[in-house]
């Protein structure tokens, strides 16, 4: 009855999709999670779509979920390769006006403009995500100089708000005195909790949402009290955001998306230049 299927790559889509509910198989040695949405008005097909946001799966109401699994399961070839794909799509920020960067969860709009001094600068107002950048330097030298510029500014961000959110959340949880706390460009991950109690945040965070930011400091702050990630720790943690399942899907959903805005690797005759800055950063956060 569900036999015919539509598939789709939505390739950087991003629309709104109203999610009844979710699920996951495991395939060898993936597992693949979707979101399905039920629809009455969807008769007999089902949806498989792939963007960067995830797997979507549309189906019509009445269909039991072991059948989407099956149906899920047999597409799993397709939907693997298209999921795999996604990072490499993404296109490098060029720092013009017109592009987008996210901010505290929210596409802030970037305008960018020759400017009349020596060095560049980033400033934030209602109007977007400022960016002046030294005339005259050649195009490589400007998108370099705007990218140093404008990671400068996130981590000032950090520097003010992360602190200020840390001492917060500390007093709410009754934490002894405030811990030191670093902003680092880390590879990999969100934050860290050092033997000495030394609390470190990427400034990328300065991108996600508040509710996301405020995760990430609560996790941090509860390795001050249980180092691991055993059930301990994740109920010490949902005392303080009993949502936190939510979040952290968020959060990696979220985090495959950002722009890693590192710097692009010198071009090698073996291998086209904007292959690893079309590389998309993604954290870890267990
Ligand atoms: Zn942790």
């Amino acid at each position: 009855m569900y036999g015919s299927m539509i598939e789709q790559a939505c390739l950087g889509d991003a629309r709104a999709w109203a999610v009844t509910g979710r699920d996951r198989v495991r395939v060898g040695d993936a597992t693949i999670e979707y979101d399905v949405r039920r629809s009455a008005r969807r008769r007999k097909t089902v949806q498989i779509s792939v963007d960067r946001d995830g797997v979507r799966v549309a189906a019509p109401a009445g269909i039991a979920d072991r059948e989407l699994r099956d149906i899920v399961v047999k597409r799993a070839p397709w939907i693997l390769q298209h999921a795999n794909a996604q990072p490499a799509t993404a296109e490098p920020t060029r720092f013009v006006s017109g592009e987008t960067l996210p901010y505290l969860g929210r596409d802030v709009r970037i305008v960018a403009a020759p400017a009349g001094r020596p060095s560049a600068a980033v400033t934030f107002d209602c109007g977007g995500l400022r960016i002046a950048v030294p005339a005259h330097l050649p195009e490589v030298e400007r998108r370099e100089t705007a990218r140093g510029a404008v990671v400068e500014w996130y981590r000032l961000r950090a520097a003010e708000d992360i602190p200020a959110r840390v001492d917060r959340w500390r007093r709410l949880l009754g934490e002894g005195a405030n811990p030191r706390i670093l902003i680092r460009d880390q590879r990999c991950r969100w934050g860290s909790c050092a033997a000495d109690g030394t609390l470190r945040f990427n400034w990328r965070a300065m991108m996600l949402e508040p509710s996301l930011i405020d995760y990430i400091v609560v996790h941090e702050l509860t390795h001050l009290k249980v180092r691991n990630h055993s059930a301990a720790f994740w109920n010490l943690v949902a005392r303080s955001i009993p949502d936190v399942q939510q979040r952290r899907r968020r959060l990696r959903e979220v985090g495959r998306t950002l722009p890693a805005l590192t710097a692009a690797p010198p071009a090698r005759p073996d291998q086209p230049a904007s292959q690893a800055a079309r590389r998309r950063w993604a954290a870890t956060y267990w």
